[in-house]
């Protein structure tokens, strides 16, 4: 090759050429999967067609091509740790790959993967080695040789460099469960010279070794089989091929640099970086400034593209994990002496790079720096203060013996400070240092539990995608609440029932051949209502879909039914004040657009009988004229009654229209598209609000009745939340406020309208008259200090020293204390007892001068004193104090004081 590709260009030739091949391009799904809760993170480019390689769905082609967006920061691809500390392994990268659904297999693959490399790419054959499964005794695996002959047949490569290994390294997995099989890999030498295990004892460079000469560019997986979470393997009806190849590794390659990093995937953006910082780059391993640089480099891209298709920072799940690599990132940038915000600065480099590949980073720009900044700004107000704690910490855990961090300082830089505890790892390692973590999560228990309540699982759908689910026509959820319908089974915790009666009593999930329920999707709730024949009657909680199916969730209430049983299906008229808030929350997307401008984007929604919840990205909060803008746009459309239709078109017509798509969600090559304001789906170039949406509405937007903005809220950084409410749930809701308002007028004796000015009044002389009571009891009831004086004054004196004993009138402890204090002051040596009654309730106190304790404690006087007035108490020689029941004895009592001190001082 003369001229240095463009990884631009990389990429483009490398879906050129499976074009050519006869595959569709089929664009990357987005980063954060929607609707797989196996996966945080997409992981490969597979993971977009699981469903058809279960059989769930059929392939839209027989052949796909992509550049899939993917990231490997959880679950069982993880590759955070090495990020950095080697040239090859990225937070996110692109994954190439080519598909075949049912249509070719390994011969196809491995002899394009080969033309592909050596004669398009022109990578020099000699580098390259193939490996292939060696079989598993445990899954009952055999050894690959079809791959292996293919590798000799098809291609020039020698026999020796086609090498087998086991299931770690030659069988693929997505996850714990789902699609999988055996694989066969493309690696390449890179020379001796990238062996970064020079002179380590016994080392010797491998494929599959240790060291980094030997990299992996490509894998050909050909998906055979499904692991369900028992652990089995179950083959599939039919066999697919599934290949991913790393562009970074390709482009690195391809121009000859010795580091993905130093392509023009990454350079850019560590360029940015040094020239924010003052610091140089220069390419080397293991040095710590170099390092921080590709931390950095990796973990911005990482952030634009998750944060872009909708994870935004925050404690838990996907949230969090994008938290903790902001932080991580934030804290290398102190390595570069950047200590205010920096990381935002990057996403603009970051979409000069990947912009035109994947055009909604470039959309997303504005909305993903603004969530950055805000991100780095908050963690970077306790980082400072939490390194200084960690190195505190470290030097403590330094000089112990087991160079252990405790788990206590770790939870405390999590809790306080907002280290992640990988983060705090990963510091410790870098001083030699290792973390308790064990202890560390027992503090964490708690949260943890939290956050696992929040991802629980349910439990009806385990394992479902594996069992044969029959398909439930549900069109009938657009035109009607009541179908006949015909019991086909249940589902319970073991799986699919298709025959027998439908057990009583216990929750479980009906399937019938056809429902108008609802199941749950695109924020609206499922569904609920009631399932029943002559002699049965099944009550429905929920409504959700599986594949193709849907579930109507619940109990057989009475009487009995059973597979094969005609049924209506009745929905619940809730789902008209569904239906409502359903398409004012088009109008609602539809006024925020035309008030706030086009940036406004649908960020999620709920969607229920009782009230609409609106997420839409927006950097501040709309003014209270803006939000009173909003509500009037969306009333008068109610008021105008405008028709609303739908209609179902190929999904590229739609996009031509300018529909408005959830950001981010993956729609088939059909889309329903519902039109607000067009009289029928002949006319859907009449609306003003057109959305892709499968979800049921109104017919006409008068019935909707009303709509008001209950709340307007921060969520998190750039995104805001409207709640709101419409029809019944807003009359409900304005009957409770007009209620409250008679109320108060009637109490207030005055018209609605002066209510607020009164209120405020009222409120006002609230707190002039606390403020006046306050001075008052300072000042006012008896004056305790005089009465104390005089009892001073009266009393007696042996040597030096007062002794003060009487009765006040107060009622409050702390004065007769302060009394006692102010005797003690002021006659210097004095032993004092003073009592006061209060409630037919008798309160004595003591005091006695330090010069004094040794001959009369004031603990001692009390605890004698006491019982006279049925009482009992204690304290410290210098202050004591006790309480009684009978006040006719608090002269007695007195008497009695003032006998023992006279005793004891006349020693
Ligand atoms: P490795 O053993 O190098 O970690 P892998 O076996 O985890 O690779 P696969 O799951 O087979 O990789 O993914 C397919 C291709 O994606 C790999 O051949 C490689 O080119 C690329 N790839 C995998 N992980 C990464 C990563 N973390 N960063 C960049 N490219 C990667
Ligand atoms: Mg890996």
């Amino acid at each position: 090759m003369n001229t240095v590709l463009t990884a631009r260009a990389i990429r483009q030739s490398f879906i050129e050429f499976f074009l050519g091949k006869g595959h569709t391009f089929v664009p990357s799904s987005p980063i954060v999967p929607h609707g797989d809760d196996t996966l945080l993170f997409a992981n490969a480019g597979m993971n977009q067609f699981k469903d058809i390689f279960l059989g769930l769905r059929a392939p839209d082609c027989p052949r796909a091509v992509n550049s899939q967006k993917c990231l490997r920061v959880s679950g069982k691809h993880n590759d955070l740790e090495e990020v950095g500390k080697d040239t090859y392994h990225h937070t996110f990268f692109e994954m190439l790959g080519n598909w075949s659904f049912n249509d070719y297999f390994k011969a196809e693959s491995i002899a394009w993967a080969w033309e592909l490399l050596t004669k398009v790419w022109g990578i020099n054959p000699d580098q390259l080695y193939a490996t292939v499964f060696a079989g598993d005794d445990k899954d009952g695996l055999p050894r690959d040789d079809e791959a292996a002959g293919l590798w000799t047949k098809l291609t020039p490569i020698p026999v020796e460099r086609v090498m087998a290994f086991g299931r770690k390294e030659n069988f693929w997995e997505m996850g714990e469960t789902g699609p999988c099989g055996p694989c066969s890999e493309i690696h390449i030498d890179l020379g001796p010279d990238r062996c970064d295990m020079k002179g380590v004892p016994g080392h010797q460079c491998r494929v599959n070794g240790e060291c980094a000469r030997f990299i992996e560019l490509w894998n050909l997986v050909f998906i055979q089989y499904n692991r369900q979470p028992s652990g089995n393997l179950v083959p599939l009806s039919a066999k697919y091929i599934d290949t991913g190849a790393g562009l970074e590794r390709v482009v690195r390659v391809l121009q000859s640099k010795e580091s993905n990093y130093d392509t023009d995937l990454f350079m850019p953006i560590i360029e940015a970086t040094a020239r924010m910082s003052g610091h140089r780059y220069t390419s080397q391993l293991g040095n710590k400034t170099d390092n921080a640089f590709r931390v950095i480099a990796d973990h911005g891209r990482t952030l634009v593209f998750a944060i872009t298709d909708g994870a935004t920072p925050s404690n838990e799940g996907r949230g969090y994990v994008i938290r903790r690599i902001l932080r991580r990132a934030a804290r290398f940038g102190r390595e570069l002496d950047l200590h205010e915000p920096f990381l935002y600065k990057l996403v603009p480099v970051v979409v000069e790079c990947l912009g035109d590949a994947f055009p909604e980073i470039r959309e997303r720009a504005d909305y993903v720096a603004t969530v950055i900044q805000s991100e780095e700004a908050g963690f970077g107000r306790t980082l400072d203060r939490g390194l200084e704690i960690f190195n505190t910490a470290a030097a403590r855990a330094a000089d112990t013996k087991t160079k252990t961090i405790s788990g206590d300082d770790a939870f405390q830089l999590y809790d306080t400070f907002g280290f992640p505890p990988d983060l705090t790892q990963l510091m410790a390692r870098e001083k030699g240092l290792t973390v308790d973590i064990e202890r560390f999560d027992e503090l964490m228990k708690e949260q943890r539990e939290r956050a696992r309540a929040a991802q629980k699982t349910d439990a009806l759908l385990a394992g479902l995608a594996d069992s044969d689910l029959p398909a439930t026509e549900d069109l009938h959820k657009y035109r009607t609440d009541r179908c006949d319908a015909t019991i086909l089974g249940w589902i319970d915790a073991d799986g699919f029932k298709k025959q027998g009666a439908v057990p009583a009593g216990t929750e479980l999930g009906l399937v019938l051949d056809k429902t108008c329920f609802y199941a749950e999707a695109g924020g609206q709730v499922g569904d609920t209502g009631v399932i029943s024949a002559d002699g049965g009657r099944f009550v429905v909680e929920e409504t959700m879909k599986v594949g193709n199916t849907v579930i109507h969730r619940g109990k057989l209430a009475d009487g009995s039914l059973k597979v094969g049983q005609p049924v209506a299906a009745v929905v619940s008229p809730d789902r008209n004040a569904t239906r409502k808030n359903h398409t004012a929350t088009h109008l609602l997307q539809w006024a925020l657009q035309e008030v706030l401008g086009k940036s406004v984007a649908q960020q999620g929604s709920y969607v229920g009988p009782d009230y609409l919840r609106f997420d839409f990205t927006y950097p501040k909060a709309p003014t209270p004229e803006e939000l009173a803008k909003i509500e009037q746009l969306v009333r008068e459309k109610i008021a105008a009654d405008l028709p609303v239709a739908w209609t179902v078109l190929p999904r590229e017509e739609a996009e031509k229209l300018d529909a408005m798509a959830l950001f981010g969600e993956k729609y088939g090559s059909e889309v329903r598209v519902v039109c607000v304001g067009a009289p029928d789906e002949s006319h859907i170039d009449e609306a003003f609000s057109r959305e892709f949406c499968g979800g049921t509405h109104v017919d006409r937007l008068g019935v909707i009745g009303g709509f008001k903005v209950l709340r307007e809220e921060s969520v998190s950084a750039g995104v805001r939340r409207i709640t709101a409410l419409t029809g019944q749930a807003l009359t409900a809701h304005l009957e409770q406020a007009g209620s409250i308002v008679e109320q108060l007028t009637a109490l207030l004796q005055i018209p609605a309208g002066k209510l607020p000015e009164r209120i405020a009044q009222l409120l006002e002389d609230n707190k002039k008259l606390a403020k006046q009571l306050k001075t008052a009891a300072k000042t006012g009831g008896p004056d305790t200090m005089a009465e104390a004086r005089s009892l001073l004054d009266a009393g007696e004196r042996i040597g030096d020293s007062a002794v003060v004993v009487g009765r006040l009138s107060t009622t409050s402890v702390d004065r007769a204390r302060e009394a006692i204090d102010m005797l003690k002051k002021k006659a210097k040596s004095a032993a004092v007892v003073l009592a006061y009654e209060e409630d037919g309730k008798v309160m004595l106190l003591a005091g006695v001068t330090d010069d004094l304790i040794k001959k009369i404690k004031a603990g001692d006087i009390v605890k004698q004193i006491a019982p006279i007035v049925d009482g009992g108490g204690g304290g410290k020689p210098q202050m004591a104090q006790a309480g009684g029941k009978n006040p006719a004895k608090i002269d007695e009592a007195l008497g009695k004081a003032s006998e023992l001190i006279k005793t004891a001082l006349a020693k």
